[in-house]
């Protein structure tokens, strides 16, 4: 573990972020709102998004992209990071593409006025809701598997309605560096078709008349080292030749995925630059197009993370401290159901005291939750200055996989959500209460209560 570098710590909050007040006063404020206020208008934990941030990195994949691909372009949001209606209308107006991966994002997207063009929609295994719903809602699907191209082809038969445009995914048999669960790409992965299955895919299309319009693969998540991206590409283009050759077909679009990754704690600083994964990218297709005499294709990225992690600042109230053999420990009231990433990846995270973080550090600390599980430690002997019983701690990079993975595990009721611009702050997701957990029970009647002699 690092030693207790404050000022080195901001560099993982939101780009709004500054230290008010004089001395005794100091407290974190983000896009000029009090956070201490909000936590005690809302609760804890309480979850706070920051849009300056978010806007900051999609300019940063369009100024990169326009800089360096010569072709059409875009970006697509890959919605299963974060998603609520206030994040499906800022991608809307930012004319995004939005990635759902489900009937049930699918209706938010639409709940948010995402336009059927801007409505793109993966899945490993889409059930027939999933199926329908893109039918009804979605401007492009991503073909996974030749059961589901079949599946697909017998639902659209004879259908005079507009299709969705089929884009096909390739598993280039690739792996980035992250944690194995975050792999998507490599040989044994469970996701999309190898060379020969895209080939048969396309041939398939082509005989029913519905010529796939792109190519997407994807390698995985959290990556911040991109020469797998670099080899896949290479794999991707050089099976664009053979399908020319074979069928004369070149896709109009092809999307390399997203997956680029973000610093969550001082050892992964500085931040993986947005700029330089777009750029490697940019030039090999468009030099790669060109070595190999293809059509340049539109080119689609698809991150999520990279656009709402650090944005996303999660605060808790501390309760209780206590020493056991070795450790410190400091208790706070969210963990694992708000934030399974630990327990899931072992993933590292830091924080800062709300108030007056440039307090000296005392001895590290270990941060948990309240949760029933020895899993649920959110960070390990992390240096920090001493805190107290009713405190606001601020974990940053909190803003991608852990809403979107949140539990009701002990009954644990999912947080609220606030949207931070300019000074102003707008809820945009109510903290859950207690009746909440009861929605989708019923009742047994007395006569099902009677003890059974089985
Ligand atoms: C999850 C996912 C992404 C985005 O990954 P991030 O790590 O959030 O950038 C992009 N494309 C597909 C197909 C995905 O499943």
């Amino acid at each position: 573990m690092t030693g207790y570098d404050w000022r080195r710590r901001l560099a993982l909050f939101p780009d709004t972020t500054r230290l008010l007040g004089e001395d005794e006063e100091q407290q974190l404020v983000i896009a000029g709102c009090d956070l201490v206020e909000l936590a005690s208008e809302y609760g804890t934990p309480l979850y706070v998004y920051d849009q300056a941030t978010m806007d900051n990195a999609v300019r940063s994949y369009r100024q990169a992209l326009s800089a360096s691909y010569p072709e059409a372009w875009g970006i697509t949001y890959a919605a299963k990071a974060l998603l609520c209606l206030a994040v499906g209308q800022w991608a809307r107006q930012r004319d995004l593409f939005i990635d759902c991966s489900s009937a049930g994002e699918i209706s938010i997207a639409v709940a948010a006025g995402v336009g059927r063009e801007n409505l793109v929609v993966h899945g490993v295994n889409k059930s027939q809701a999933d199926l329908d719903a893109t039918l009804a809602h979605a401007g492009t699907i991503v073909v996974d598997n030749l059961f589901e191209l079949e599946r697909l082809l017998a639902l659209v038969d004879g259908r005079t309605e507009p299709l969705p445009d089929l884009w096909l995914r390739l598993r280039p048999g690739l792996a980035v560096a992250t944690h194995a669960y975050r792999q998507t790409g490599q040989e044994s992965s469970k996701f999309g078709m190898d060379a020969a299955e895209v080939a048969r895919a396309v041939g398939l299309c082509i005989e029913r008349g519905l010529p796939p319009t792109g190519l997407h693969f994807h390698l995985g998540s959290q990556f911040q080292d991109p020469s797998p991206v670099t080899s896949a590409l290479a794999v991707t283009l050089d099976l664009m030749v053979a399908l020319r050759a074979e069928y004369g077909w070149s896709p109009t679009v092809l999307c390399p995925g997203g997956g680029w990754g973000v610093a969550y704690c001082e050892e992964d600083l500085p931040q993986p630059s947005i700029d330089d994964y777009v750029t490697l990218v940019a030039r090999q297709v468009a030099q790669g197009c060109r070595q190999r005499q293809l059509p340049l294709p539109r080119l689609q990225l698809e991150p999520g993370r990279s656009l709402v992690a650090r944005p996303g600042v999660a605060l808790y109230r501390v309760g209780a401290m206590k020493h056991t053999s070795g450790r410190r420990w400091l208790l706070v009231d969210g963990g694992l159901a708000d934030n399974p990433r630990p327990a899931l990846y072992g993933s590292c995270y830091s924080a800062l005291p709300v108030w007056q973080p440039a307090r000296p550090p005392a001895e590290p600390q270990w941060i948990a939750g309240p949760y029933c599980e020895s899993g649920d430690v959110m960070i390990h002997g992390l240096s920090l200055p001493e805190m107290h019983p009713g405190e606001l701690l601020a974990v940053p990079v909190s803003g991608a996989y852990q809403l979107s993975m949140a539990s009701n595990y002990n009954g644990a009721r999912r947080p609220a959500v606030v949207w931070l611009r300019g000074g102003e702050a707008y809820p945009v997701q109510l903290r859950e209460h207690a009746e909440d957990l009861l929605r989708r029970d019923l009742p047994l009647p007395g006569s099902a209560l009677e003890t059974l002699a089985y």
